[in-house]
C-alpha cells in the first residue's frame, strides 16, 4: 500500500496497552457513543464500515445501534481474534463481520456501506497518517450521498504557558537548574512536547490551521499544510509555546482536545520557544506553522517561523538579534 513501516505499524497495534489508553479515554469514548446513540436512525438498517476495529468497541456500538451489517476492518492480525470474540461476548457476531487485512486492499461482501465510521486521531490530528487509509476507505466503499463519521476535522492552534516546561526548572525543590530547562526545552522546536495544560495556560483564541472536510479531501492536501496566523493575546503574557489541538465533528458532536477541555490521550501538542516572546495586551504575533508529511509519511515534519513585519521569517531557535529572536 506504499506505506513505509506499514508491517511495524500494525504490529504496534497489537500491544493491548495501547488499545487500554484508548479505551479508559472517556471523552473519547462518551463522543462516539454519544454520536452514535443519538443518531440511531441514521443507522439502523445500514451497512457500516468500521476502519481499524482494533477490539470492536465502534463495531459493536454500531450493530447495538440497529445497524443491519457492520464490517470490522482490521490490519493488525493479533488483534483479530480478540476482535472476534468481543463480538460474541456482546451478542452481535451475526451483524459484525470481522474482516482481516488493510482497508486498502480487503474485499468486502458487498461493494458500497452507507456509514463509515473510524477512529484514526493521532496526536495533533495527522501523526500516525490513518486520515489516508480511511480517504481510500471512503473512495473504494463508501456509496453516493454516504457518511462520514466523522466527517470533520481541524487542527487549531494557540500561544500558550508551558509552565512544566520553564517554571519548574527556576527551582526544582529550592534548587535553580534554568540552564538544564533551556538545554531540555531545544527538543521541543521542532518535535512538539505532548503534554497535558490547563485552560488557563492558553493565552490566545484559537486559530484553525487547516478543516478537512472527510466527505471531500484527497489524500495529496494531507501532504503539506502550511498557513501564516496572527495570535492576539488580551493581557500582557509570556508566551512560552505554539499548542496545538484538535477537533472532529462525530454526527454534529463536536470533541475537541483544546487545554480548556478535559484532558484525553491525545493531551496537546505543543512547540516551545527558546525563550518566551514578551507579549503586551493586543500585540500580534505573526507566525508561519507548516506540517510536512515526511518520507515516511506516518510522520509529519513540523516548522515554527516567527514572521517580523519585514516579512522575514525567523525558525524557531533563531540566533540573530533581533528583538524577537534574542
Ligand atoms: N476502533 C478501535 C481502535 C482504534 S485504533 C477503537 O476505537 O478503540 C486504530 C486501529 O486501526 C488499530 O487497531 C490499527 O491496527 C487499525 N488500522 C490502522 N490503519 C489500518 C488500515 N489501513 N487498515 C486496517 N486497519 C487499520
Amino acid at each position: 500500500n506504499g506505506l513505509e513501516g506499514a508491517d511495524e505499524y500494525f504490529t504496534s497495534y497489537e500491544d493491548l496497552d495501547i488499545h487500554r489508553i484508548m479505551l479508559t479515554d472517556k471523552r473519547r469514548n462518551e463522543a462516539y457513543r454519544r454520536a452514535i446513540e443519538s443518531n440511531r436512525d441514521r443507522i439502523e438498517g445500514k451497512t457500516v464500515l468500521d476502519v481499524g476495529a482494533g477490539t470492536g468497541f465502534l463495531s459493536i456500538l454500531c450493530a447495538k445501534a440497529g445497524a443491519r451489517k457492520v464490517f470490522a476492518v482490521e490490519a493488525s492480525s493479533g488483534m483479530i481474534p480478540l476482535l472476534r470474540e468481543s463480538c460474541r461476548a456482546n451478542d452481535v457476531e451475526n451483524v459484525v463481520a470481522v474482516v482481516e487485512g488493510n482497508v486498502e486492499t480487503v474485499d468486502l461482501p458487498e461493494e458500497r456501506v452507507d456509514v463509515i465510521v473510524s477512529e484514526w486521531m493521532g496526536f495533533h490530528l495527522l501523526h500516525e497518517g490513518m486520515l489516508s487509509s480511511v480517504i481510500k476507505a471512503r473512495d473504494r466503499f463508501l456509496r453516493d450521498g454516504g457518511t462520514m463519521v466523522p466527517d470533520v476535522g481541524r487542527i487549531r492552534a494557540c500561544l500558550c504557558k508551558v509552565p512544566s516546561l520553564f517554571e519548574f526548572w527556576d527551582d526544582v525543590d529550592g534548587v535553580n537548574l534554568s540552564h538544564v530547562g533551556t538545554a531540555y526545552r531545544t527538543k521541543f522546536q521542532t518535535e512538539p512536547a505532548i503534554l497535558a495544560l490547563e485552560s488557563d495556560d492558553r493565552l490566545t483564541p484559537y486559530v484553525t490551521l487547516v478543516e478537512f472536510d472527510l466527505k471531500r479531501v484527497q489524500d495529496a492536501e494531507l501532504a503539506e499544510i502550511s498557513k501564516e496566523i496572527v495570535s492576539v493575546p488580551k493581557e500582557a503574557c509570556l508566551a512560552q509555546g505554539l499548542c496545538l489541538s484538535f477537533e472532529v465533528e462525530l454526527f454534529g458532536v463536536v470533541f475537541s482536545t483544546g487545554p480548556d477541555h478535559p484532558e484525553t490521550h491525545w493531551k496537546q501538542s505543543v512547540l516551545v520557544f527558546p525563550s518566551p516572546l514578551d507579549m503586551e495586551a493586543g500585540e500580534a504575533a505573526e507566525l508561519k506553522v507548516t506540517l510536512a508529511r515526511t518520507e515516511n509519511p506516518r510522520r509529519y515534519a513540523i516548522q515554527l517561523s516567527i514572521l517580523e513585519e519585514n516579512e522575514i521569517e525567523h525558525p524557531l531557535g533563531c540566533e540573530c538579534m533581533l528583538p524577537r529572536c534574542r
